[in-house]
């Protein structure tokens, strides 16, 4: 006998079970549909759960075997490669299995099914139904009416039909019952896309430069070379063209193409561009969709119909078996790594699937993530840039204004005088302007009003942290504290401030200053409520309000046309975030900020307000110049050691008294540091997280460091498992982030 036996992983959150399997036995009946990566219904205790069919054996493991109860799909909803990628992705981020399963197929739980509707069908030639019409028609003019919209349609499904023929269901049957009409089920997909038709959009003549990139991508295409290549393109220097063309080529190979996009809100616009140049070929994938919209697609992807998906990080997923590229656009975002469990990257994902099927994997950015254009350096991947934007189109002109300078000069309001003065004259022309400010005010740091300098912590090179309650300042990676000094370490001087600021001061600034503008402002609290992002855009796009205050959200690839002036409140607190890749963020967000101006014929202009104008991240954004941006920060990255010259493995612990938390947290590291002796590795804390308390619990955090990946990760998960084992320590939830995006 074989494999009369399924391993089923079921959907269980307990600790240590979500990735272990159970044998069950296979009932006769379903031998033949059941296959890796069915859904099953399977008894567990006294209950019945959902699980995956993730192998099979000859030989039960134990004695008592149960047996399957249902097969959840008429087919396996996933590929044998997805059941790989989610195996390897599993390992990697150490995370159970079926989590994995379940970011893979969105619709985990749902017993989704293909939707069927009625449609009718003249079961006669028209010219007998004509006649049969003229006899009825005084009669039974309800009758003659459906067959006369039946003669214009071939099929029509029954709700249309009778909408259109504004006839009732008896009609319809009688017709029925007279063999003139067929009823017939037939299954409809459910259409993600609210908008029917896309305006052609024909081939853009790419310029000579755009032209040599295109064919380095097609040959890489055509002869199946897989490999990672980061487009490195200032924005407007028409990207979207290469993807698209390049992808035309690989329609033409026959084979498929997946486009990630940062977010969901990014979508519609790739998808208008796509749509336009593909059609019926592309669709979209993401959690806002319906359930039954999202299975159409899934089935549609598989039974190979479409030949193209867009969508945010889940769509990389996306059940294709003949890939021919892989496009990942604004590379560089966050949003690519899942901050919940499994905490896997995107990128990641996308390039093991490259490899599988022997396809390139296009990185786009206008700032690149330091990693991926260190790689790129190093002869690991390819690079490839575009420096110019098409048309010769200028760069918007950043000016920074440095804020020590306008306190020296009396002006005590969050507006400099040249912003204040580029405000009036912008709102005397009734164009709009965006004020920014970066989304993380929570962490208050310390700088000298006169000379900018900035306290920072000399393991780490994190910037300190106030904490009013102790009149300290802390560092959130290694735990070192210090008082504040009296006097400016970096000029002597005694003008020490505190900074934070959050967009609500900001609004009650502006609302003091220009009393009669309309203003919007955008942040999480004003978007908890679904769909009022788009919302408040759609307000200003109409040019109902004249100044947009938002966070990062408004940096992201929206065109405002009338925005002519785009103001940073102050660079200094994404700067300062006590996180190593400040520096980077600050650079990316400038330029991205930098990008929603100047999109018109009425030009733009961004001011950048900061204590620190001469800072390497700021000055490499008013000047557009990436790589000089890059080698200051990878010398500091070498310097503190932080990748690419290392690996992280984050530690969080969170619960909601914060009694035992430090405690606990210490004889977790205890417990890696035994696990360490003989191995290269550095640990950083634990120490409180920079958001210390989040949903009601309280974090801490520590972070290995280390050129040994595979010891520190084989460490950090028999840590992990181990610490469960002690009763008291299930209070403490702990979660390990491989090669963490944020540390906050
Ligand atoms: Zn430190
Ligand atoms: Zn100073």
């Amino acid at each position: 006998m074989m494999n009369q036996y399924a391993r089923v992983v079921v959907d269980l959150p307990a600790p240590g079970i979500g990735d272990r399997y159970f044998h069950y036995k296979i009932p006769k009946e379903f031998l033949s549909q059941i296959q890796e990566g069915t859904r099953v219904m399977v008894p567990f205790g006294s209950r019945k759960l959902l699980g995956f069919v993730v192998g099979f054996d000859s030989s039960p493991e134990v004695d008592r075997v149960k047996e399957i109860n249902r097969v959840v799909d008429p087919f396996p909803l996933l590929t044998k490669e997805l059941l790989d990628l989610a195996r390897w992705i599993s390992d990697l981020y150490i995370s159970p299995l079926v989590e994995v399963l379940k970011a893979i197929l969105p619709n985990f739980y749902a017993t989704t099914k293909p939707k069927e509707v009625t449609v009718i069908k003249l079961a006669v030639q028209q010219k007998e139904a004509l006649s049969y019409r003229d006899k009825i028609k005084r009669r039974a003019p309800k009758q003659a009416q459906i067959l006369e919209v039946l003669m214009q349609q071939k099929k029509i499904p029954l709700q249309d039909l009778l909408q259109v023929s504004g006839a009732g269901r008896q009609s319809v049957k009688a017709l029925q019952e007279k063999k003139l009409l067929i009823m017939d089920r037939e299954r409809v997909m459910r259409e993600p896309f609210q908008q029917k038709l896309f305006g052609l959009s024909s081939r853009l003549q790419l310029n000579p430069k755009q032209s040599e990139l295109l064919g380095i991508i097609k040959h890489k295409i055509d002869k199946k070379l897989p490999g990672t290549i980061l487009l490195h393109g200032v924005t407007g220097s028409g990207k979207t063209e290469i993807y698209l063309q390049a992808i035309e080529e690989v329609l033409k190979n026959g084979r498929e193409a997946l486009v990630l996009v940062p977010e969901i809100s990014l979508t519609p616009q790739m998808v208008k561009w796509f749509r336009g140049r593909f059609g019926s070929l592309v669709t979209v994938l993401h959690s806002r969709l319906s359930q039954g919209e999202r299975y159409d697609q899934w089935c549609r992807i598989r039974e190979g119909e479409i030949k193209i998906a867009i969508g945010p990080r889940s769509a990389v997923f996306a059940p294709f078996t003949n890939l021919g590229i892989i496009i990942i656009d604004e590379e560089h975002e966050t949003t690519y790594k899942q901050e919940e469990s499994p905490r896997y990257d995107a990128r990641e994902a996308a390039k093991k699937r490259g490899d599988f099927y022997s396809c390139p994997v296009v990185l786009g950015s206008a700032t690149p993530s330091v990693e991926a254009y260190y790689s790129a350096r190093e002869g690991k991947d390819l690079l490839i840039s575009l420096k110019e934007r098409v048309e010769h189109r200028p760069l918007p002109p950043v000016e920074v204004v440095d804020l020590k300078e306008e306190l020296s000069g009396g002006n005590r309001t969050l507006f400099s005088s040249i912003l204040y003065n580029h405000m009036e004259k912008v709102l005397s022309r009734k164009q709009q302007i965006i004020l920014f400010l970066n989304r993380r005010g929570f962490a208050t740091f310390m700088v000298c009003r006169e000379c900018g300098f900035v306290l920072r912590c000399s393991n780490c090179s994190i910037t300190l942290t106030y904490h009013a309650s102790q009149d300290l300042l802390k560092c959130h990676y290694c735990h070192h504290e210090k008082r504040v000094p009296e006097q400016c370490p970096g000029c002597g001087g005694s003008c020490i401030r505190f900074l934070g600021l959050g967009t609500q001061r900001v609004e009650k600034g502006v609302k003091d200053l220009f009393p009669r503008a309309r203003v919007l402002r955008m942040d999480m609290d004003a978007t908890t409520r679904k769909g009022s992002h788009q919302d408040i855009f759609k307000v200003f796009q109409r040019g109902e309000a004249d100044i947009l205050i938002g966070t990062q959200m408004i940096a992201k690839g929206l065109d405002f046309p009338r925005v002519t002036l785009v103001g940073v409140i102050l660079a200094d607190t994404a700067l300062n975030l006590p996180d190593f890749r400040s520096g980077e963020r600050t650079f990316q967000l400038l330029t991205q900020v930098a990008g929603r101006t100047g999109r018109s014929s009425l030009g733009g202009k961004v001011i950048v307000q900061t204590f620190n104008p001469d800072h390497y991240s700021i000055m490499a954004a008013k000047h557009h110049d990436y790589e000089s941006f890059f080698e200051e920060e990878i010398s500091l990255r070498k310097e503190f050691q932080y990748p690419p010259f290392n690996r992280l493995i984050r530690v969080v612990f969170s619960s909601l008294s914060e009694k035992f938390l430090s405690q606990k947290a210490g004889e977790f590291k205890g417990m890696l540091e035994r696990s360490l002796r003989g191995i290269q590795a550095e640990i950083l804390g634990p120490c409180p997280c920079p958001l210390s308390k989040v949903r009601g619990r309280y974090r801490w955090h520590l972070v290995l460091k280390s050129l040994e990946f595979a010891e520190i990760h084989r460490v950090s998960r028999e840590a992990w498992q181990e610490f469960y084992k002690t009763a008291g320590n299930r209070e403490i939830r702990i979660t390990l982030d491989v090669n963490p995006i944020t540390m906050l």
